[in-house]
């Protein structure tokens, strides 16, 4: 059997006159947990919903273990969903709730009873099934709509926010138990968050959308740490995005910024030189020099303090913001102080790279 459960083949889109997805391309892998993120409006929705066919797309395919389900009705998928806001029945108990749709199928109510009782254990809920829904929590409510979702084994699970009613310590709380849940049952997940740290703490993969298009595809290390895109790199960790022209010195690429060289690490492209590039290095990675022949030169605009972090907005010579980090507070840098600012080019990511580029 093949790896790959699902694919999304040049999926397109529109509501009226918007293009809302412009052409979706992915190929998602049995058992593994991948997490659509992106601003409100992207598209991240919409695209669970053509995945579990409550919506039709205007042309492309959705292939589930090889088969085209395009034009498939939702209940002949195996797929489900869960809400961000549990969407449970009010006036049923918990073990009706989450037997639902086995009752649909007529299975029989010793079994169904036998098998609910499993999904509540798996859920961490045993003994909750006479309880009616406004008697539970939250946290609870959620667990017993994944219950729903699971029992009747999906191969995919869609997950729309499924966290965002919860507070953070709920939150952070249900993320771990997610993740155990989504190992255990081997089922494929599909996540939607805007959360970047949720993104990165629990998936296997993570696609970046943007305007109805995934912008990057990838590991959560391939997003955080080699992001291909100056959207990319700041949509996911801030980092700043700095422009300056390819300069070459000894061979080595450099980037010149208002006539300071800085080191880039870029082997696996051939930039001409003079060329314009894009930088993204993280706020923690921005060094103050005290040589001032090769940094870029700033003013300190702002300083703040916030849980445990000190902000410094700088504004370099050409007017550009940079944001510099750092853990606990700094008390030798102050507001309207000259500084000149670098990095080391093992931390520094050149983004927005031209195709023809490439070696
Ligand atoms: P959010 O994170 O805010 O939920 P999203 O990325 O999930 O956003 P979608 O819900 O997929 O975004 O919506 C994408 C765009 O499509 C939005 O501009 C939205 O207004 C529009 N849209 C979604 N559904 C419909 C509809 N049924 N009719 C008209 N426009 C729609």
């Amino acid at each position: 059997m093949s790896d790959i459960i699902l694919q999304l083949e040049n999926i397109k889109k529109s509501f009226g006159e918007t293009d809302v997805l412009k052409g979706l391309n992915i190929s998602i892998s049995r058992g593994e947990f991948i997490t659509l993120l992106g601003p409100s409006g992207c598209g991240k929705t919409t695209t669970l919903r053509i995945i579990s066919g409550l919506e039709t797309c205007d042309s492309g395919s959705v292939i589930l273990e090889g088969e085209d389900v395009t034009f498939t009705q939702p209940n002949d998928r195996n797929v489900n969903t869960v809400f961000q806001n549990y969407a449970l029945f009010p006036h049923m108990t918990v073990s009706a709730n989450v037997g639902y749709s086995l009752k649909l199928k007529k299975m029989k109510k010793a079994e169904i009873d036998k098998v609910v009782e499993e999904a509540l254990e798996i859920v961490q809920l045993p003994g909750y099934g006479k309880r009616m829904p406004s008697e539970l929590s939250g946290g609870q409510r959620q667990r017993v709509a994944i219950a729903r979702a699971i029992v009747n084994r999906p191969k995919v699970l869609l997950l729309d926010e499924p966290l965002g009613a919860l507070d953070l310590q709920l939150r952070r709380q249900m993320q771990i138990e997610l993740k155990r849940l989504q190992k255990q049952l081997g089922i494929t997940f599909i996540y939607i968050t805007h959360d970047q740290e949720e993104a990165l703490n629990m998936s296997d993969r993570i696609a970046v959308m943007k305007d109805g298009l995934f912008e990057q595809i990838g590991t959560p290390s391939d997003i955080y740490d080699r992001p291909k895109t100056s959207y990319v790199a700041s949509f996911v960790g801030s980092a700043n995005i700095i422009k300056g022209k390819a300069a070459y010195v000894g061979g080595e690429l450099f980037m010149n910024y208002d006539g300071s060289l800085l080191p880039v690490n870029e082997q696996s492209a051939r930039i001409p030189e003079g060329s314009e590039i894009t930088a993204a290095v993280r706020s923690e990675y921005i060094l103050i020099e005290d040589d001032s022949q090769n940094g870029i030169h700033c003013t300190v605009k702002e300083k703040t303090f916030s849980a445990g972090m000190l902000r410094i907005s700088v504004e370099t010579s050409l007017g550009q913001e940079i944001i510099i980090s750092r853990h606990g507070i700094d008390s030798h840098i102050n507001t309207g102080d000259s500084i000149v600012i670098g990095w080391e080019k093992e931390r520094v990511v050149l983004v927005d790279l031209e195709d023809s580029y490439e070696k």
